[in-house]
This record gives C-alpha cells, sequence and structure tokens, in this order.
C-alpha cells in the first residue's frame, strides 16, 4: 500500500478547513507539503474571515459557499453570497440534500441552489464543488434546467458521489467531474463507482473534519491514503492515479 512517499501533488479538491480548531495550521501545513486544496465553506457570512486567512496561500484556495443543509436558515444570506462572488472563481458548498432530516428544506434549497447556479452562469468560469446526497436526480435536473453545462458557464464537482452508477453515467455525460474521499473506498457502492469513472474525471478529497480516521477526523494529507486505495481499486500504481488527477485538476483549472 504504501507505495507513495511524497505528499507534493496531491489534490484535496474539498475540505472545510474553517471547521478545525487550527484552522491556520492547517493552511500553512497544506503549503508546507504542496497539497492542492479547496477550502469549501458553508455560509456567506464566513467568506471574509477564510479568504483573509487564505490570502497569499499558493496552494489553498476559498470557495464561497451556502451548504444546502443551512438553506432553509440562511437563504437570507444569498444576497452576500452575489455580492462576494466576484471575489472568487470558487463556489461550494452548494447544492442539494434529499435525506430524511432536510427532506423537508429541499423547496427552498432548490430556490437557492437554482439562484446559485444562475449567478454564477452569469459571472461565468466558475469552479462548482456540489453536495448531492440523495437528490442525484435533481441536482442533475438543475443543471439542466439552467443550462450551466451546455452553454459551458462553468464546471462542476460532485463530491462524496453516493447515487448509482446509472445516476453517474448521467453525470458524466453532462461532463461533471467527481471528486472521491477516503470513506468511499470503504463502501460497495464507493467502491463500484471508482471503479466505473474514467479516470479523467477523477479527483481526490478528503471532507475534513467530517470524515473519521480512528475517531479522529483527518486532514488533507489523508488523501495519499485515497490515492493509494483509488490505485489498488484500478489495479494501477498509485503515482499514476496521483499524476492523473493532478491532470485533471490543471485541466479543470484552465
Ligand atoms: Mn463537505
Amino acid at each position: 500500500m504504501k507505495n507513495l512517499c511524497s505528499t507534493t501533488g496531491l489534490v484535496d479538491f474539498h475540505c472545510h478547513l474553517d471547521l478545525y480548531p487550527n484552522h491556520k495550521d492547517l493552511i500553512l501545513e497544506c503549503e508546507r507539503l504542496g497539497i492542492r486544496t479547496l477550502a469549501v465553506t458553508n455560509a456567506p457570512a464566513v467568506w471574509s474571515r477564510n479568504r483573509d486567512l487564505a490570502a497569499g496561500a499558493q496552494y489553498v484556495r476559498v470557495a464561497l459557499g451556502l451548504h444546502p443543509q443551512l438553506a432553509a436558515q440562511r437563504q437570507k444570506e444569498i444576497g452576500l453570497f452575489e455580492q462576494f462572488l466576484s471575489e472568487t472563481r470558487y463556489v461550494g458548498e452548494v447544492g442539494l440534500d434529499g435525506s430524511r432530516n432536510f427532506r423537508g428544506s429541499l423547496n427552498v434549497q432548490r430556490r437557492v441552489f437554482r439562484q446559485i447556479l444562475e449567478l454564477c452562469a452569469i459571472s461565468g468560469d466558475k469552479i462548482l464543488s456540489v453536495h448531492s446526497r440523495q437528490a442525484v436526480p435533481e441536482v442533475l435536473s438543475l443543471l439542466d434546467a439552467t443550462e450551466f453545462l451546455r452553454r459551458d458557464r462553468g464546471k462542476i464537482i460532485l463530491h462524496w458521489f453516493t447515487g448509482s452508477l446509472a445516476e453517474a453515467r448521467r453525470a458524466l455525460d453532462m461532463g461533471v467531474y467527481f471528486s472521491v474521499n477516503q470513506r468511499m473506498t470503504t463502501t460497495g457502492n464507493g467502491r463500484r463507482l471508482i471503479e466505473f469513472l474514467p479516470t479523467e474525471r477523477l479527483l481526490t478529497e478528503s471532507d475534513g473534519p467530517f470524515v473519521s480516521y480512528k475517531d479522529k477526523p483527518i486532514t488533507p494529507k489523508a488523501v495519499l491514503d485515497t490515492v493509494n486505495q483509488i490505485s489498488s481499486l484500478r489495479r494501477t500504481t498509485a503515482k499514476e492515479i496521483q499524476s492523473r488527477i493532478l491532470d485533471n485538476l490543471r485541466r479543470l483549472l484552465q
């Protein structure tokens, strides 16, 4: 398993750095290890602080977000979202959550996510990290309805995808990318997805601190383990997977 010894060139395209008590230290660690990290945020109100802490970072980029699980409480912050959008190319965490505890707010979530897609389509060239838990068909339908991808208004990365392979197929046909985390390498559904996705649409993420290992939240450098797991599932070397993922990121950012 340990056929990778370097973190240089790792990609963590979805991590909540601001939800760790040592936020600043983790930014410094990503910088020191050269881990290309997308620090997603959950509400426009926390944007400025996140932006300021990562100002000047070479490897850490901050995304402006409005998490679907907070959409009901934070829908008024869409004005702030609009206000800050020109400050970043990165948007996330956004999307829809149809799981039991959040199903009740799906109407608000849809309205908020649609507004976000429309604002991003107007700006153009945004890169979105999208949550789609138990709402994959709804997320894809909204992308379709807004013609976001067809009109080439930006790029979509589905983070921690838990839909079916048929849904993944539909998403691939629309041109989305997938960011895969350590937890997904431990479930049957996640492993099937990792085997199924074309290498050129794969990215890695930690989704820390929401993913733990041995009761401790993982941090961005844990994507090293995920790269190793992906390589064994896909019967290739970790070096190959790592370099393909870095190529994918570069293509995404062009
Ligand atoms: Mn997340």
